[in-house]
């Protein structure tokens, strides 16, 4: 970055020191080349004039041009409201204020006229506009940059001390105005060309200030498209490095375990999709590299086994195998999965989690370290420093996102050399999250579910339902089938759902009386020996009914049940109902999802209703879930800060993502040391982005 580009804000002309300060507790801004990156949010077009008739409730943010009258404060206190009329050839809207009107109304000027901004509403069958930005029409027409004209964010901290959108808006201009501003190009004239880009410093320009929309789109093209590509380029850099770099532990032949357990103790013939991803572990552990895979999967499509059989290789080879579980009662399950699976083999395996006896866990300690213990099941447990292995040579990291980039690092530094990485989703991330969250990692995709299974179906009902649904329920169970009905618990409101829980409870025990059935509880507030001996006993079929919290959402397995009840469906996530969706649709029979709601839901509640209604593909309700809720917060994701983009979107901008990420990749299959001359604005920038970038890497 050139000097002048790093001058601290406080320097440029109407900031000053306090300002500055400001600027840089409520934005991060510290320097100029920081204010140029604060890019706006939207634009609003205001090189067009609307005629009044033109003027529609569902236009964004428009102008008009008309003389003003009828200024008047109308309603008393509380209700206060300032209204007037404004006329033009065409006919006459009213322009509302609610705040500031004593302000307002002295500054207007009634019979002259005005351009006002605003976006129009609908209210009593006529248009009108609230809160319209007014200005004098010859005023806007000197202030060429007023054509399309940008909106910045600014905080109410800012507002209050006088700086708003229009201040920043001024102070960009300044800044794009002084001719010592220069902006080195970071791209190279080949890639500029294939993808048709403005330049760097053209696109800040027009960003801020654009001659038209169609350059304002280059633009925000031009500046999507780098931020993607730096940050796809360092971490397949990362991919290159590491391959280079690392001498991985090379697991050579498939032995004894592997194939004693293929041939005699698979209680199932793999799907295609498991074989393909098994095969793609093996080529990679038997290359001699450092293997980090990322094995997505939608729920139920039998991950787990292919875990196993990846461990398998590796004790085949003389070496120990460790998977990690996000929480305890997933542990748990992996645990019984795989101990079960290999009962009649000489596997040793083991569990290590938060509630393991201290004296269990210094034997599991020492085992391990003697190499008395083949694999290693647990939690967080698994990484604490206490925890070595004699040798290890795969960890799987069965991860719901929710494992940090560093805790999977420190599995890797329990060996001299890296052990092979395999990390596996516990429900589908969308593409764009995929690349950029495990961008240097290798993808295999499990998308086939094992033969066999009907597909689940999903229906809305509302409490009028109800009667109707007890009777569907009681046919189910005179079938001999089990159901799931699950409430939700939510933080904030936990008192609340508590209660709605326990009716919900007493309720259910009233219209499914014993002896004829007997329903059982689980939740959150349980001492964990009461949870199993419910779950025991809703395993062993003597429950019909299973009145739950989410406690049951990740990896409870009990193929007879058939049923899944969600109440107030509305308050779940898309990823939790679609989890809890898989509890269901594991055996023969047909399973249902029944998703009650009541009337009153948001918009967006509705849209995760209606996308539960019609997929059962977790892919397709993960790019949903992306769309509604963006991506920072989905779950994990926050925290990784990878997600940190200050233009790109990866709700939206997946075509440009992955033209960004295919150019890195051919960037770095020509030239992958960055060394021809042409190159030279990429590896320079690359070396500025690596040391600003605020996240770490796994090795
Ligand atoms: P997930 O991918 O959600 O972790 P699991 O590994 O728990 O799925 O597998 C779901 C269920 O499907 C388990 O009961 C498992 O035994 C079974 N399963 C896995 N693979 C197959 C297969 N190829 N054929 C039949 N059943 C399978
Ligand atoms: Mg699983």
């Amino acid at each position: 970055m050139n000097d002048f580009l790093s001058t601290p804000l406080a320097y440029l002309k109407g900031i000053g020191p306090a300002k500055a300060e400001l600027l840089q507790k409520e934005l991060s801004l510290f320097t100029f080349h920081d204010l140029l990156f604060h890019f706006p949010y939207r634009h609003i077009d205001r090189s067009k004039v609307y005629k009044i008739r033109e003027l529609q409730a569902d236009m964004p943010y428009i102008q008009v041009k008309g003389v003003l009258s009828n200024l008047r404060t109308l309603g008393t206190k509380g209700t206060e409201r300032l209204v007037a009329e404004l006329r033009d050839e065409t006919g006459m809207i009213e322009l509302v204020w609610f705040q500031g009107h004593k302000w307002i109304k002295d500054s207007l000027k009634s019979n002259q006229v005005y351009l006002a901004f605003g976006k129009p509403n609908a209210f009593n069958n006529q248009i009108n506009i609230v809160h319209p930005n007014l200005d004098d029409p010859e005023d806007a027409a000197n202030k060429k940059y007023l054509h399309i004209m940008p909106l910045y964010h600014c905080t109410e901290r800012m507002k209050a001390r006088g700086i708003d959108a229009k201040a920043i808006m001024k102070w960009i201009n300044t800044l794009l105005l002084d001719p010592r501003l220069q902006m080195a190009e970071t791209l190279s004239q080949e890639i500029m060309d294939d993808h048709k880009l403005l330049g760097r410093m053209q696109a800040i320009q027009q960003v801020h200030f654009p001659s038209n929309l169609a350059v304002l789109a280059q633009a925000n093209y031009r500046l999507k498209f780098e931020e993607f590509f730096y940050i796809q380029l360092k971490l397949l850099r990362y991919k290159v490095k590491r391959h280079q770099l690392f001498n991985g532990i090379k697991l050579a032949q498939i032995g004894e375990q592997f194939n004693s357990f293929f041939h005699e103790h698979l209680p199932f013939e793999l799907t295609n999709a498991q074989k393909r991803v098994l095969k793609e572990i093996r080529l990679d552990v038997k290359a001699g590299f450092q293997m980090n895979r990322l094995v997505q999967g939608d729920v139920g499509s039998g991950k787990t086994v292919v875990a196993l059989m990846s461990m398998l290789m590796t004790l085949d080879n003389g070496y120990q195998a460790c998977m990690m579980a996000p929480t305890e009662i997933l542990a748990n399950q992996h645990f019984i999965t795989i101990s079960s699976l290999v009962k009649d083999m000489a596997v040793r395996v083991k569990l290590l989690t938060g509630s393991t006896s201290a004296k269990e866990k210094r034997l599991i300690y020492a085992a391990l370290e003697a190499g008395e213990i083949d694999i290693l099941v647990g939690t967080h447990a698994l990484i604490e420093s206490k925890v070595n292995f004699k040798n290890l040579g795969m960890a799987i990291v069965d991860e719901q996102h929710r494992f940090g980039v560093e805790q999977r690092a420190r599995l890797w530094q329990k060996n001299s050399k890296p052990p092979h990485v395999l990390v596996m989703t516990a429900t589908p991330i969308p593409r764009t999250l995929a690349m950029t969250l495990y961008g240097d990692l290798d993808t295999s995709i499990i998308d086939e579910l094992p033969a066999g299974r009907k597909p689940i179906q999903t229906i809305l009902r509302y409490d009028s339902s109800r009667l109707a649904i007890y009777g569907f329920l009681k046919n189910e169970i005179s079938k001999g089938r089990q159901i799931y009905m699950v409430y939700p618990l939510i933080e904030e409101s936990e008192k609340m759902d508590y209660k709605n829980l326990v009716e919900g409870y007493e309720g259910l025990c009233k219209e499914f009386p014993e002896p004829k059935y007997q329903v059982g509880i689980v939740h959150g507030r349980m001492k964990a020996h009461e949870k199993d001996f419910e779950m025991q006993r809703f395993i062993r079929g003597e429950t019909n009914i299973l009145v739950a919290t989410t406690v049951i959402e990740v990896g409870v397995n009990v193929p007879n049940a058939s049923v899944m009840v969600i109440e107030s469906a509305q308050k779940f996530g898309l990823s939790q109902l679609h989890q809890l969706r898989g509890r269901v649709g594991r055996g023969a029979e047909q399973s249902y999802c029944i998703l009650m709601s009541d009337f009153k839901q948001s918009a967006e509640a509705k849209q995760r209703l209606k996308t539960m209604v019609e997929t059962n593909d977790g892919f397709k309700i993960a790019e949903a879930d992306l769309k509604l809720r963006g991506p920072g917060q989905l779950e994990g994701t926050a925290q990784s800060g990878v997600l940190d983009l200050k233009i790109a979107d990866l709700a939206k901008d997946t075509e440009i993502l992955a033209q960004a990420r295919n150019t890195a990749q051919a960037l770095l299959d020509k030239d992958p040391e960055l060394k021809s001359p042409e190159n030279a604005p990429i590896l320079n920038y690359q070396r500025i982005y690596q040391k600003t970038a605020k996240w770490g890497r796994i090795y």
